[in-house]
């Protein structure tokens, strides 16, 4: 470890690149404040770190290798033209290829992909395995879609995105609006465009055709895994604990599902139109039911059982909990919510989603005292079991689903203990946020210096 003693030059150093970035990114709200967070949180790293001042590294590691925007057009149902925006933003790759995955929903611009591309750079870095940082989507919006005219659209989407990505290059996967379905369309038109059966491509996809077992599940488990390791150190676990979980997605869902097996009991859900509480504990087979299979809305299970009820307006976190695990979208969670779930005696919050909790709800969270798993260390069990799928693709193998969620535990725990030992080295004992940031910050820092300016 080296040491400048150029106390405060870190501060002054963030300060600066921040200022740039506030000036040159200023339509970007969302990328600004995913910025600042990491930023902050590195200050003790580069006060005592004086390489990290030389060569820019601050300042490349904020801006994206490349971002790729196209026109994304396909025919609707009723033969009409629609115009959607397609958007590839390839953040990072010191630690391998792009790897992250496609958003599709409205509210997806520029600054949304970019903040997750660059979260995404720093939660690859603590997998431990060889992924770079890359995030896409579109503004396409799949509510109401038919089967057939997703299929067009992803079709249209990688007509164009094919030219882009690669095994080598860039490995996309899901996110929100894109599931297993969307994998295989996508694939399928790369397979047919470049006549290459390129498994390693994409991932997500299915059992049948290279998919990895445990890859629906491990964004939720990785995050309950995580969430276990933050109680186990204090002497916890999930046993007769009271769990809210916002969103009913995919990641909410295996969320409930590995929470529940470990003891807790999960007495709401939400989707972006209300939440349900059922104080028996969520039915997911129900929940699974209405989501998956018809695409429905959370209220229809307070309709279709007497023992929960149904909430329109107001905030899923004004139920109270013992853990709290945000697992819909960014800036779901703000300061009056953590102050309320403060009150009623929260203990642990992890982060299911990306950037679900606003900067002033993790400051409540981290002033309390309360275990806080940020997003980009507790829910890396997506990607890092699609990073399980890459091996399996590579080796042209496939492992059994005991052995992968094995890996995929074993995985979490061993970031759960980086971020803490780094949070405690730095002299920020418990503060995962801090921790989280700067350990995946050198990983690909160092990486980046070793490779030269590019
Ligand atoms: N979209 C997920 C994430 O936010 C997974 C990405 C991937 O598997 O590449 O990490």
């Amino acid at each position: 470890m080296t040491t400048t003693g150029a106390e405060g030059n870190g501060l002054r150093l963030t300060a600066k690149v921040f200022a740039d970035i506030e000036q040159r990114d200023r339509h970007e709200p969302e990328f600004r404040q995913a910025v600042h967070e990491v930023l902050e949180s590195l200050e003790p790293a580069l006060e005592r770190h004086g390489e990290y001042l030389d060569g820019r590294v601050l300042e490349r590691l904020c801006e994206p290798e490349r971002q790729i925007i196209f026109r994304v057009p396909w025919t609707d149902d009723k033969g009409d033209i629609q115009v959607n925006r397609g958007f590839r933003v390839e953040f990072n790759s010191a630690l391998g290829p792009y790897k992250g995955g496609l958003r599709f929903h409205p509210s997806v611009n520029l600054g949304i992909v970019k903040f997750l591309g660059f979260e995404q750079t720093l939660k690859n870095a603590l997998t431990g395995l060889p992924i770079g940082g890359g995030k896409g989507g579109s503004d396409f919006d799949p509510k109401g879609r038919s089967d057939a005219e997703i299929m067009r659209f992803c079709q249209s989407f990688m007509t164009e995105l094919h030219r882009h990505i690669g095994e080598y290059t860039d490995v996309p996967a899901g996110d929100i609006g894109v599931g297993r379905r969307e994998i295989g369309y996508l694939f399928g038109q790369y397979k047919r465009i470049t006549n290459r059966y390129e498994s390693g491509v994409i991932t997500g996809k299915g059992l049948n055709w290279g998919g990895s077992q445990v890859r629906v599940e491990a964004t939720g488990y990785g995050t309950v895994y995580f969430v276990d390791e933050m109680l186990r150190v204090r002497g916890e676990g999930f046993g007769g604990k009271r769990v809210v979980i916002s969103g009913s997605g995919n990641v909410a869902v295996y969320a409930a599902q590995k929470a529940a097996e470990l003891g807790g009991t999960v007495v709401a859900m939400s989707d972006s139109a209300g939440y349900v509480v059922d104080e028996s504990g969520i039915d997911l087979d129900l929940v699974r039911e209405i989501k998956e299979t018809r695409a429905g809305r959370i209220k229809e299970y307070a309709d279709r059982t007497t023992r929960a009820h149904y909430v329109a307006d107001g905030t899923i976190w004004d139920v109270a909990c013992d853990i709290a695990l945000p697992c819909a979208t960014q800036n779901e969670l703000d300061g009056r919510s953590a102050a309320t779930l403060l009150r009623n005696g929260v203990i642990a919050v992890g982060e299911g989603a990306n950037m679900p909790a606003t900067p002033d709800a993790v400051k409540v969270f981290l002033d309390s005292g309360v275990a806080f798993g940020p997003g980009k260390a507790a829910n890396a069990g997506g990607v890092a079991t699609s990073g399980l799928e890459m091996q399996q693709n590579a080796s042209r193998d496939s492992w059994h689903f005991d052995y992968t969620d094995k890996r995929l535990a074993e995985i979490m725990a061993d970031i759960h203990a980086m971020c803490r030992e780094t949070a405690a080295a730095y002299g920020a004992p418990g503060n995962y946020v801090l921790g989280a940031n700067i350990a995946g910050f050198i990983k690909v820092a160092d990486t980046m210096r070793d490779l030269g300016v590019i």
